[in-house]
């Protein structure tokens, strides 16, 4: 009998993006035996990973894309993904499928999601969450917009770079989800940076502060993981403000296309704004606290 499509694994794939993310997931994907290829805007890149990797050269893009029958994408926003699907469009082979691990809008993950079913290519969006240590260590939570047989064939590269994947439902549905739990990180973030603003000037012992917090109901991941450093001024861990800042517009246009407004969001994206007009867009998002400060002593703007 012959097997179903879910039943043919993807066994040849080309990650499209060698940033902070791409590279980890490309080594895990090189790890499991199914990476043939990598392509990056910046040739230096490409070309160290291939040196890395020890992988082929192929005479052009066209001959290794039309090869695959997977091309991954780790690129940073809405239209970086448009230009990559157009520059790969004509070169993949009807049949293959693309996994976005981007961060985009539901929208542009419906619209080139349409362009590519034109030339009999299918869409996966499947956003990640995780940071680059979760790339690094293949276990990112993944969050997968597609129809059920393209999921089920695409379950071997997910289970090379995430631990937690779960298909929330059609194209589009992916992104929705990461829309919604960037939301809640920056609402976790607005009230760890404002907690602990007023813990400083309540001139509270800090590490006790912290330790109290973590035990109880106020107790979360960013507190126990950032609560130390931020009070220690060291901003240069975790995730880039700026790419919050990013996916809060995104989540500002899925509600507003849904008919509401969400202050939380509107606050944040406006603070972090802020801070990048400040110079502090690539700190981590707990350097949030530093306008929390400002607000809890006027006199720092004097
Ligand atoms: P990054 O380090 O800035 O890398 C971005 C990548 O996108 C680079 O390879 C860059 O190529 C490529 N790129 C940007 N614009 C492009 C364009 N117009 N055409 C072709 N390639 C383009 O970003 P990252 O941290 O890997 O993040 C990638 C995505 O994952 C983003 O959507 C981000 O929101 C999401 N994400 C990130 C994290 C995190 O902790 N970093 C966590 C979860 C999700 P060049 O090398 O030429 O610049």
């Amino acid at each position: 009998m012959n097997p179903t499509m879910s039943e043919i694994k993807l066994s040849k794939v080309v990650v499209y993006g060698l940033g902070a993310m791409g590279r980890p997931m490309a080594r895990n994907l090189h790890d499991h035996g199914i990476l043939i290829g990598v392509k990056n805007r910046t040739e230096g890149k490409r070309q160290a990973m291939i040196n890395e990797l020890n992988l082929e050269e192929f005479e052009d893009d066209e001959s290794m894309l039309s090869q695959a029958d997977c091309v991954l994408t780790c690129v940073s926003a809405d239209d970086d993904l448009k230009a990559v699907i157009a520059d790969i469009l004509d070169l993949m082979s009807p049949g293959s499928v693309v996994i976005d691990c981007s961060t985009v809008s539901p929208n542009t993950a419906r619209s080139v999601a349409d362009d590519l079913a034109s030339k009999g290519i299918s869409f996966i969006d499947a956003p990640v969450s995780g940071g680059v240590e979760g790339a690094k260590k293949g276990s990112l939570s993944i969050m997968v917009g597609a129809d059920r047989e393209q999921y089920k064939r695409a379950a071997n590269v997910f289970a090379a770079i995430g631990s937690q994947i779960t298909h929330m439902g059609r194209v589009g549905q992916g992104q929705a989800t990461k829309a919604v739990n960037q939301v809640m990180v920056a609402g976790v973030a607005q009230a760890v940076c404002s907690a602990l603003a007023m813990a400083e000037k309540c001139n509270l012992d800090l590490k006790k502060a912290i330790e109290v917090f973590s035990a109880g109901a106020a107790g979360n991941w960013f507190l126990d993981n950032r609560g130390s450093t931020m009070v220690n001024d060291e901003f240069n861990v975790g995730f880039k403000l700026n790419l919050l800042h990013k996916d809060l517009k995104i989540c500002q246009e899925t509600v507003a296309e849904l008919g509401g407004q969400l202050p939380l969001i509107d606050d944040s994206i406006m603070e972090y704004a802020k801070l990048m007009e400040m110079d502090h867009g690539d700190e981590d998002i707990s350097a949030l606290i530093r306008l929390k400060r400002h607000l809890l002593s006027p006199e720092l703007d004097d």
